[in-house]
This record gives structure tokens, C-alpha cells and sequence, in this order.
């Protein structure tokens, strides 16, 4: 069915492409082997680092983001190996352990509430106790996309540093790259998985790993069979600009065009802005008289917001009604919050009227399917949105 104007897009990803991101991608796919090829992605690889805040290597797959958590796996442990993984929702679960079990992982899954991120207490309570060092690496989702929360990784790390453990760490930064402040070489972080459908702005189709020396000499021990994931085939290639097999072409163009955008906004501002437009969405969402799926202000997400419904009132007939009238789609309740939940997507290439249009159409929807509410959440999050702010920073 034909619709007038743009549809809203507030899943949290994959986010809305903009324009400038979208003409990027619309040129011919040229040669993968030639030197106009090596040049985009010798271009692509140094620009990529400061998203990640490092100064190591990062490789891109054509895969999804599921593709770049199998990654991490596979280039850094050996079969049987017991790793620890820290319950926070839907995607420590499937993109985590399910697949870590299913690739021969042994898998600690320390079990979490889904209101709150990986405990930095836990996990050095944990590691303490293995003595032995047998488990290999600590796995945290850096932001849930499931629940809204987002893990403090810098806390996590102390915590391993504090236990004194040389496990791995590996994190799941696929909601929050770009969005959320988030430092790859500062937290020691030794694998960070990121994909490209919601802060980076582009479709889906690329995955990322960036790594640490230690997880690629980890890597050059472990045997776990990989070919397609291989980093060192892939860094190996990369070095002169080109890939052990066919790239995303069309897609690292939009790679560099989005990477240029994030470049002159400022990441500082970039993460300012998601920020800001949490916090207007939580206005929005306190007035309203409706209960956040996060229960720590600390883990408060910048890229969306969990929102539960009222008993008795399935959240995802509210989705429904609000697609059917207002053209948006909003994020569903996944795993245990199927029906008790739905989420905003406030990521990517995202602006105040964007989020007061989305908050809107919310709002409408509440009082469509009959969701016992207060009405003024779109007026207090307007509140958030036109208080003075801060003046940008200049990198
Ligand atoms: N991890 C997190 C935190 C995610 O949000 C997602 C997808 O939304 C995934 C893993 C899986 O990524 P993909 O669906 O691109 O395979």
C-alpha cells in the first residue's frame, strides 16, 4: 500500500539511512582488485578506528551482526573451551550463548534479571573463584538491545583486572557503536562486535571486529576451524586495501560516507545527541505514568528505550495499532518481554523532531488501544528538547 510521507523507522535497528548515505551506496560496483578498491578501504580501515576509540586493527565481514559475535568466537578459542557469558536479555542469550553452545563453547551463563546489566561484582566474584583460569573469555553485551541497558564495561574490566584473570573480554557493541560512548583500547577490551544497521546508519550487511594483540595472539594458539572468519587472512589481504574474497562494495561506500559524517559532527556530540534524546524519551515515558524496562539509572541506554506496557495490555497489539495508523514501527518485546514490552529506537541519523514525531505517534497509539496512561509525556519530553544545551564540541 502506497503511504504518504516517510515512514518512521524506530526499531533500534536497523535505523533510518540518510540521504546523503543512501546516494553514497548509488554508484557502480567497481573492481574489488583494482586500486581505486584498495584506496576505499585503506580510507575505510584508518577512519573506522576512532568510532572504535582505538589505534588496533578492525575487519569488516559482509555478514550480519550475528556473523561478527561468531567471529569472535571462532578466532580466539579452541573447542570445549568454558567461557563466561553475563545474562542481560534476548541477545546475551541468542546471539551469545545459544551460539556459542552450537559452535562446541561450554558456556557459564551467569544469570540476569533483563533490568540490569552484567554486574562488575559478579563477574570478579566468578573469575576469583577460577582459580584454575579455565575459563577463556568474559562475554558482556555492551548494550542490550532487547531491554535498554547498558552494561559499564570500563567497571568490568577493573573487575577482571582487579581478579587478576587473564580471560578474554569480548563485547557486543552492535546497539552501541556510534551511539554510545564506548572505548575499545582505553577498557582493554580485547574483541569489540559491532555491526553496521544502527549507529554507523547504513543497511545490514557488514559485521566488525575490532581486537586487541592479546586476542590475536590468543587467536594464532586457539583451534577453532575457521576459513571465512579468518582475521589474519583478512588483515593480511587488507594491508594493500583488498579482501580474501569478494567485499560489500556498494556498502563500504556508504561505509565512508556515514564514517565522514560521524567525523564532522564530533563522536563527543554524536553521543551528546542519543544522549539527550534518551532523556526526552524517558521524560516522555515517566509522564506517561509507564514503567522503564531499566532499572538502574546508571544503565540508562542512549540508543533506545524499553518501555513496559500494563498487565493485561499486549504490547504488541499497541505496535500494531500504531503501524496501522501512524506508518511507524516501533521495536517488539523479544524473548520474555514478548507482549509486556516494546521499545523505541532513538539511534543513528536521528533529530529532536524526529524523536518528538516519534513520541507522538506513542502517544496517539496509548490512547488508540485504550493503554492506561496520563496524557503530557510528548510535552515533557518537548521540555527536555527545548532546554538550552550545551555548546558543541570541536575535535
Ligand atoms: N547483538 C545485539 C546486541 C543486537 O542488537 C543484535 C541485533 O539486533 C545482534 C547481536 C544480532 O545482530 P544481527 O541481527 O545483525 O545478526
Amino acid at each position: 500500500m502506497t503511504r504518504p510521507g516517510r515512514h518512521f523507522l524506530q526499531i533500534p535497528g536497523p535505523t533510518n539511512v540518510p540521504d546523503r548515505v543512501l546516494r553514497a551506496m548509488d554508484l557502480p560496483t567497481i573492481d574489488h582488485r583494482g586500486p581505486d578498491f584498495a584506496r576505499l578501504t585503506l580510507d575505510i580501515l584508518e577512519a573506522l578506528r576512532p568510532v572504535f576509540q582505538t589505534r588496533g586493527p578492525v575487519v569488516i565481514f559482509p555478514s550480519s551482526g550475528t556473523g561478527a559475535c561468531e567471529a569472535a568466537l571462532m578466532n580466539t578459542l579452541s573447542p570445549g573451551d568454558r567461557i563466561l557469558i553475563m545474562e542481560t536479555g534476548w541477545f546475551s542469550h541468542i546471539a551469545w550463548r545459544h551460539q556459542a553452545e552450537k559452535i562446541g563453547l561450554q558456556v557459564d551463563y551467569a544469570p540476569g534479571t533483563w533490568r540490569r546489566g552484567a554486574s562488575p561484582e559478579e563477574v570478579e566474584e566468578r573469575l576469583r573463584a577460577d582459580q584454575a583460569h579455565a575459563i577463556k573469555a568474559v562475554v558482556v553485551v555492551h548494550n542490550e538491545t532487547s531491554t535498554g541497558v547498558t552494561s559499564r564495561i570500563g567497571d568490568v574490566r577493573r573487575a577482571m583486572n582487579s581478579a587478576r584473570h587473564p580471560a578474554l573480554l569480548i563485547v557486543d557493541t552492535i546497539s552501541s557503536l556510534a551511539s554510545i560512548d564506548y572505548r575499545h583500547d582505553e577498557w582493554e577490551v580485547d574483541v569489540t562486535v559491532a555491526g553496521s544497521q544502527k549507529g554507523l546508519m547504513l543497511p545490514p550487511g557488514l559485521g566488525f571486529n575490532a581486537m586487541s594483540e592479546k586476542a590475536r595472539a590468543a587467536g594464532k594458539k586457539a583451534t577453532m576451524p575457521r576459513s571465512y572468519w579468518d582475521w589474519e587472512a583478512i588483515l593480511k589481504n587488507n594491508a594493500a586495501g583488498f579482501y580474501p574474497y569478494t567485499p560489500a562494495t556498494n556498502l563500504l561506500y556508504g561505509l565512508r560516507e556515514a564514517l565522514a559524517m560521524l567525523q564532522e559532527e564530533g563522536l563527543a556530540n554524536v553521543f551528546r545527541r542519543h544522549q539527550r534524546h534518551a532523556e526526552a524519551a524517558r521524560a516522555a515515558v515517566r509522564a506517561w505514568g509507564l514503567e522503564i524496562v531499566c532499572e538502574d539509572p546508571r544503565e540508562y541506554s542512549g540508543s533506545l528505550t524499553a518501555i513496559f506496557t500494563p498487565e493485561g495490555h499486549d504490547a504488541d497489539r499497541l505496535r500494531g495499532i500504531i503501524l496501522e495508523k501512524f506508518d511507524m514501527s516501533l521495536g517488539t518485546g523479544l524473548g520474555k518481554l514478548a507482549g509486556k514490552a516494546f521499545r523505541i529506537g532513538h539511534l543513528g541519523s536521528f533529530n529532536d523532531l524526529m524523536l518528538a514525531g516519534t513520541l507522538a505517534g506513542v502517544e496517539m497509539g496509548l490512547r488508540l488501544a485504550g493503554v492506561p496512561h496520563r496524557s503530557g509525556g510528548v510535552v515533557a519530553a518537548l521540555d527536555v528538547l527545548s532546554a538550552p544545551v550545551a555548546e558543541p564540541v570541536m575535535s
